[in-house]
């Protein structure tokens, strides 16, 4: 059986007396559409920040792609393959949607060596286009960011995350604040991304959470309350009384 790509075990975070993360421990396979769900407060974020370095863990280690990347700060993690997509926070508001996605592209492709510099920055701009086509904005190529719907920012900022060509995605939220017509369109753009990338998502509407993931943890208070197939989170008596009663 190969590795999982993700493995985080025994992850605990304290803030003050609030035990936002506690002991949880998650192993993500090659290729999953995985998902975290909870009610506010419960550590979602929390377990987000402390998968990808920008918070650091009390006890517990992660290891990513076979490497314990326990403690190693986001840039360093992001360049060996693990991309976030964050609200609308990493898109430049006053570049075009292209510049946006060729900017990432580019700064990923600094790890490659071509030989003639031409070379370099066609193979930029091709991956630049290929992510635009991925994301549905190939015809909003030339549209200043900040005069996109809002939909549309989160899909830029999921491009700006695919140019990369990470390994792992982690989505926050992916729907949040969308109309029904967005939303269903990200649901789609996800399960289309999820055919050569694996992905870790927060997300917070149940009827979209189970028709996307393979799996799904549940955390409440800090803590791993469950984790299972989506039929068995729709089913679990304690889930339904959580999600209830906040
Ligand atoms: P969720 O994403 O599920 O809403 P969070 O991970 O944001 O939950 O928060 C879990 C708990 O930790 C909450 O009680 C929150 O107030 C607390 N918390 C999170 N980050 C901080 C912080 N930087 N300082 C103090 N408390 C925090």
């Amino acid at each position: 059986m190969t590795e999982p790509i993700l493995t985080a075990a025994g992850l605990d975070r304290s803030f003050g007396g609030i035990h936002a993360v506690n002991d949880v421990s998650l192993e993500i396979p090659q290729g999953a559409l995985h998902a975290i769900i909870g009610p506010n407060g419960s550590g979602k974020t929390t377990l987000f920040n402390l998968i990808t370095g920008h918070t650091r863990p009390s006890a517990g280690r992660v290891r990513f792609a076979g490497e314990d990347i326990t403690g190693m700060p986001y840039s360093k993690v992001a360049r060996k393959g693990l991309a976030k997509s964050y609200q609308i926070t990493t898109v430049f508001p006053l570049l075009t949607v292209f510049e946006n996605v060729r900017i990432a592209a580019q700064a990923a492709a600094h790890s490659y060596v071509f030989w003639r510099p031409a070379d370099g920055i066609r193979a930029v701009v091709a991956h630049t286009e290929e992510v635009l086509e991925r994301i549905g904005l190939a015809g909003e190529r030339d549209v200043i960011a900040s005069n996109l719907s809002h939909g549309d920012q989160r899909r830029l900022d999921l491009g700006i995350a695919l140019a990369t060509s990470p390994r792992l995605l982690l989505l926050d939220e992916p729907t949040a604040g969308m109309s029904p017509s967005e939303t269903a369109a990200t649901v789609e753009l996800v399960k289309e991304l999820n055919r050569d990338v694996t992905i870790l998502m927060i997300e917070h509407k149940m009827d979209v959470i189970l028709s996307i993931a393979d799996r799904i943890t549940v955390l409440h208070q800090g803590e791993k309350l469950f984790e299972g197939a989506p039929e068995d989170v729709k089913s679990h008596p304690r889930v339904q009384e959580v999600y209830l009663t906040g």
